[in-house]
């Protein structure tokens, strides 16, 4: 059974269509990278997967179960958010447990869950620090932490890397990949970025224009470009 389902979904803001009949099937612990120029409907795509976006047409099933209408706290995702949304005014571990405290979850069980999330993410040391004596790639660590702790079926990346300078960008996404590998979370990644894509998907959905142009594994999509519009992107070498 698909992990995520989408069945001709669409999109308009107001009378303008901006999403015109999607079709994605993901599999159970995939690594799915949603990648297309700015403005071609990524992050609206994204935004209905979480719920924070109504859905105009189509069906939106997560885990087997028809969700259009199934609000965001309920879907049992997560969303990752670029590093600058952390809360200044609290810490680390703070930061990592606010949206448990937001669901009404035990004390003992945020401090728990906290803690192995902090584990994982190597910020032990850092739990009771404020974002701003944090580096840009702890930052970016809490912020999946803020998403771990929620112990999701799915996680929901929105280009997580974009602030980050080259350097830390490439650091950074192998340490999401690594993260993957380990937990296993079903996870839709969106990027702009061609090179992002090529090196994190198990497979890309490349989107242009509201519409997918092709799905399929990097190599298939380097090798076999569907569409003019692919391969320009992409960048078929000559
Ligand atoms: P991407 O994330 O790929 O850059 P978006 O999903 O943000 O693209 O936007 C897709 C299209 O929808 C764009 O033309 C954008 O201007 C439009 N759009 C996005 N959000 C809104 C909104 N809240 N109201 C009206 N139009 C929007
Ligand atoms: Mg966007």
């Amino acid at each position: 059974m698909a992990s995520i389902a989408l069945h001709n979904i669409r999109k308009s803001y107001g009378n303008l269509p901006v999403i015109h009949g999607v079709d994605v099937e993901i599999e159970d612990g995939e690594f799915i990278v949603l990648v297309g120029p700015s403005g071609c409907g990524k992050s609206t795509l994204l935004r209905m997967i979480a719920g924070l976006e109504t859905i105009s047409g189509g069906r939106l099933s997560i885990g087997g179960r028809m969700v259009n209408d199934l609000p965001s706290k309920e879907r049992d995702i997560a969303m990752v958010f670029q590093s600058y949304a952390l809360y200044p005014h609290l810490t680390v571990a703070e930061n990592m447990g606010f949206s448990l405290k937001l669901h009404g979850t035990a004390r003992d069980e945020i401090g728990r869950r906290v803690q192995s999330a902090a584990k994982i993410l190597a910020l032990e040391p850092y739990l009771d620090r404020h974002p701003r004596h944090l580096s840009g790639g702890q930052r970016q660590r809490v912020a999946m932490g803020r998403a771990i702790v929620r112990d999701p079926k799915v996680f929901l990346f929105d280009e997580p890397l974009s602030n980050l300078d080259a350097k830390l960008r490439v650091a950074m996404r192998a340490e999401i990949k690594e993260l993957h590998q380990r937990l296993k979370i079903t996870t839709v990644y969106v990027t702009h970025d061609q090179t992002e894509a090529m090196t994190m998907a198990d497979r890309i959905v490349v989107m242009h224009d509201g519409i997918v142009e092709q799905i399929g594994t990097p190599l298939e999509i380097y090798d076999r470009p569907s569409t003019t519009f692919v391969a320009g992107f992409i960048g078929t070498p000559a």
